[in-house]
């Protein structure tokens, strides 16, 4: 798929779940991706970012940004507490806000420096053991103690178990954003962002359908 291609899957998704144009933010997941494809999706115009690392992305965004005014890139990965200043520095969102502890240093950090990226928490919809995110009953007090603490919450993130219709954790995470008010839903990767965005995904993080499968990082 081009990026063009699925652009224009996004629009005629927005359309048929009769949602405005445009309401529906395309991340463009570079990680791992060599930097010429990366180029050549910022040469067509694309200008929001997903990466999951921090050292990967501080080893690259700063060169990329240099040519192309307007870039911004997300953290979709998990961020460890000794690396949250670092990341706040670099990227324009976090997507994976997941605890108290990261929430409480975000915060600390943010009255110090006086800047704090926009904020998503990432919510574990299907409970695995396995993956980051607060669980959905602790959702609510969690977004709440959040919102005390002055961080810049956007929305919620979410992503499903691989083994399950990804439709019932888009619903489920709307359900819970809803009831707190809360606009931004980052939602729907390659195979099923036209599912998240009937379910109303602000934010859709598309990496493999625009740069072609990822080489595997190497070992350790
Ligand atoms: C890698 C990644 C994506 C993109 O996945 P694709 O299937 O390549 O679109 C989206 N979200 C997160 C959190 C990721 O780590």
């Amino acid at each position: 798929m081009t990026l063009a291609d699925i652009k224009s899957r996004i629009a005629t998704a927005e359309e048929n779940a009769g949602r405005a144009a445009g309401s529906v933010q395309l991340i463009a997941v570079s990680k791992v991706q060599p930097d010429e494809r990366v180029r050549g999706i910022l040469a067509e115009g694309q200008r929001v970012f997903g990466e999951n690392k921090v050292q990967e992305a501080a080893g690259k965004w700063p060169d990329l940004r240099a040519g192309f005014p307007g870039v911004s890139v997300h953290l979709i990965g998990p961020l460890q507490t000794n690396k949250a200043r670092q990341a706040m520095a670099l990227f324009d969102a976090i997507h994976t806000l997941d605890r108290p502890k990261l929430a409480a240093t975000l915060a600390r950090l943010a009255q110090k420096t006086g800047h704090c990226p926009d904020v998503f928490i990432q919510v574990n919809t299907g409970e695995e053991p396995q993956k980051a995110g607060i669980a959905p009953r602790e959702a609510d007090a969690f977004i709440a103690e959040c919102r005390g603490l002055d961080l810049p919450v956007q929305g919620l993130m979410c992503i499903p178990p691989v083994d399950e219709e990804p439709s019932l954790h888009f619903a489920l995470l709307a359900k819970i954003a809803a009831r707190n008010g809360l606009s931004g839903l980052s939602m729907g990767m390659s195979s099923d962002f036209e599912r998240a965005i009937a379910l109303g995904a602000t934010h859709v993080r598309v990496g493999s359908a625009i740069f072609g499968a990822r080489v595997p990082p190497a070992a350790g």
